[in-house]
């Protein structure tokens, strides 16, 4: 969605080092996970809609579109599945499970997206999707949910330009805000459908479309290191190679040195 109008176009940056540092480094002096995500969507998303990217252009972004971004550029830079651990809901043990961040399933906007005229207690209110800005605006406000909710109805509901307080609102008004938004919002799935392996129980387990940026890294530093120890090219070069390729060196230097990926020899590389 883009200066209100519905667009699907949006094109990913290559996958370099240099990208996969800017990710991993991208919570440095940041106050809230949806500032760190407006960072690296910045980073990672040349064009949306035909338009360069910029810092207030991701904020305008609506969060479904931002979490949509956020699982192309994961399945991008991790292809393979991850692992995840939940604890069960039936047995309380640990249940692993596997996702690949491009077989979650995605909700499309809704008929009404991105706003929608709604009849309220006290008349008639236009509710809009919630955007990157808002995301930004009640972080601060986490550990206090009224407060937050305070806040996003006054960003989210208004009458003409006047925003609503959300004092002024019934729980049944609260109610049908919420189901619009539902609505209206494209939305990535949020749990998934797993069964127990201790105890059979067949649940679905919430899954958490963000954690995989706090995630250790893996092993760029090393691939530069070794890169550089034996072609001697500079870091910079190294970072702006494609990922890919980065891999390839990596293999073609252990096959010169007699070794096979995941060997115990391999450590000796490092
Ligand atoms: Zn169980």
């Amino acid at each position: 969605m883009l200066d209100g109008e519905r667009r699907r176009d949006c094109l990913l940056r290559p996958i370099t080092g240099r990208l996969e540092r800017e990710v991993a480094e991208s919570g440095r002096g940041i106050q809230s996970l949806a500032e760190q995500v407006t960072r690296i969507l910045t980073h990672a998303v040349e064009r949306i809609a035909g338009q360069k990217v910029s810092k207030d252009r991701v904020r305008q972004l609506c969060s479904g579109d931002r979490e949509f971004l956020m699982l192309q550029l994961q399945s991008a830079l991790h292809p393979g599945p991850r692992w995840l651990t939940r604890t069960c809901r039936g047995c309380r043990e640990p249940v692993q499970f596997q996702l690949k961040a491009d077989q979650i399933p995605v909700k499309p906007a809704g008929r009404q997206f991105p706003k929608a005229e709604v009849l309220l207690s006290i008349g008639k209110v236009d509710i809009r999707v919630p955007n990157g800005g808002d995301e930004e605006a009640v972080a601060g406000s986490a550990r206090d949910p009224e407060s937050a909710l305070k806040i996003l109805v006054r960003r989210l509901v208004s009458v003409g330009q006047e925003p609503v307080d959300a004092d002024t609102l019934s729980r049944e008004d609260q109610l049908q805000i919420d189901r619009t938004l539902d609505e209206m919002s494209p939305q990535a799935g949020q749990r998934i459908t797993t069964t127990c392996p201790y105890c059979e129980l067949n649940q679905d387990l919430p899954i958490d479309h963000y954690g995989w940026i706090t995630e250790p890294g893996r092993g760029l530093d090393q691939e530069i290191h070794t890169i550089a120890f034996h072609y001697h090219w500079s870091e910079n070069d190294i970072l702006s190679l494609p990922s890919r390729r980065r891999k390839t060196y990596i293999q073609l230097i252990e096959q010169s040195l007699g070794m096979h990926p995941g060997s115990k020899d391999r450590q000796k590389l490092w």
